[in-house]
């Protein structure tokens, strides 16, 4: 069997990338051995709008226009649209009819999409890969123009491939309460979660979908038995054990290299993953969609070099790669604070409409709580 493009992995970015380059008449394959359910997920309308994605019943379950930052004694900043004067939305979605949504879509251009199929095997040949494919029992070969890593966090694919893949990672957890009303998302930050945070979001029907980002290390209980410490102690309730599904992600920003001769790797494989809130449904869909644009201008121009292919390394920094970095500084930052500290910003940022400030405002304020922020934060300005 032969395409110009296959692509290893049918999450977020290689349905992405397949529609890509698929609405461009080209012939694409994408390999999927699983999906792999992250139940309620969020994104934020403007991304949607961005990567051209049609807002659909099938998927949203919410759509929110508050977003509280609570400190670990309770202080809450809250961000609403008219504090930040803006039209951002976020969106609650069911990541499985989500996933669905853009298998449909991308078959709707042409991609060939095989599930319940592993990539098994990989050789670099002339001008091209083979990829040795196995659907239960059955084996074949793919021989491909162009081959599309995105088979998520840790690559198992890329690394077999000699090329890097991210080593620093936060565990998530992530669970379902029902008959408790919200009506804004809440983001929660303290030694409830050393290194990392705690969010809530409301779906329908009274159910709320919560979650921990973690970084294993140096932890004195398990995950999960941080997120069930907040959910007694927070709502007030005596779970003795929580139903989760766990992750990882990684959140060191882009791996070094993502590109090379007839390869290009995208998504959570190539750390497209914002490092701070670790968010990358939208992220991994961008550098997807470049990834598949500049794939299909190098088979119309019988160019697969990595030459010609990298170009695909400047679109991705300078949409978001170059920021990333900064979002990794950031998190570094703030997940240094001591819970007095993170209380003490709270309160100074409480009521305040940010609107009117500025990112140096924003930088004076949390000097005069915590002086290591001009040497951590200084350099980003
Ligand atoms: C629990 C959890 C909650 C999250 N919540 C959010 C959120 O609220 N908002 C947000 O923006 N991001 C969230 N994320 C991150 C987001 O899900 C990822 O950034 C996004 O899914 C990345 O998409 P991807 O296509 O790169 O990888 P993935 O979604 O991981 O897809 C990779 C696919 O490749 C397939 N695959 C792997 N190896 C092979 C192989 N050898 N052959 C064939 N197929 C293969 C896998 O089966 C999988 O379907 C969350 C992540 C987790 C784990």
């Amino acid at each position: 069997m032969k395409s110009d493009v296959l692509i290893i992995g049918g999450g977020p970015a290689g349905l992405k990338a397949g529609k890509t380059i698929a609405s461009n008449d080209l012939n694409v394959i994408i390999v999927d051995k699983e999906f792999e359910n992250k139940s309620a997920q969020l994104v934020y309308k403007s991304g949607l709008k961005d990567l051209d994605l049609k807002i659909d019943n099938s998927y949203l379950l919410n759509e929110l226009r508050k977003v509280s930052l609570v400190s670990p004694n309770e202080n809450k900043v809250n961000i609403s649209n008219e504090n930040i004067n803006s039209n951002e939305v976020g969106y609650i979605i069911d990541s499985k009819n989500f996933n669905k949504y853009l298998l449909n879509d991308a078959k709707s251009v042409g991609c060939e999409i095989k599930e319940n199929t592993t990539a098994i095997a990989l050789e670099k040949i002339n001008n091209g890969y083979k990829i040795t494919c196995k659907n239960n029992e059955k084996e074949y070969d793919v021989e491909t123009k162009i081959l599309i890593v995105a088979d998520g966090f840790p690559s198992h694919v890329s690394r077999a491939l000699g090329f890097k893949s991210q080593e620093k990672f936060a565990k998530i957890y992530q669970c379902e309460l029902d008959e408790i009303d919200m009506d804004l998302i809440e983001f929660h930050f303290g030694s409830i979660s050393p290194n990392g945070y705690i969010w809530i979001y409301p779906k329908k029907d009274s159910k709320l979908e919560l979650g921990i980002s973690i970084e294993e290390s140096n932890l004195k209980i398990s995950p999960k038995q941080y997120l069930l410490n907040f959910i007694n102690s927070y709502f007030n309730l005596e779970l003795e054990d929580i139903d989760c599904i766990s992750g990882k992600i990684p959140i060191n920003s882009l791996v070094d290299k993502f590109y090379g001769d007839n390869i290009l790797i995208c998504g959570d494989a190539a750390g497209q993953t914002n490092p701070f809130i670790g968010g990358g449904l939208i992220s991994s869909m961008k550098g997807a969609k470049y990834a598949g644009e500049v794939a299909t201008e190098a088979i119309k121009n019988n160019d697969c070099s990595k030459e010609f292919l990298r170009k695909y390394r400047s679109l991705v920094l300078n949409d978001f790669g170059f920021n990333f970095d900064k979002l990794a500084k950031i998190r570094d930052y703030a997940f240094s604070l001591s819970d007095d500290e993170i209380d003490k910003i709270a309160i100074s940022f409480e009521g305040v409409s940010f609107d009117d400030l500025n990112v140096v405002d924003i930088l004076k304020r949390l000097i005069k709580i915590s002086p290591s922020a001009i040497f951590k934060l200084g350099k980003l300005l």
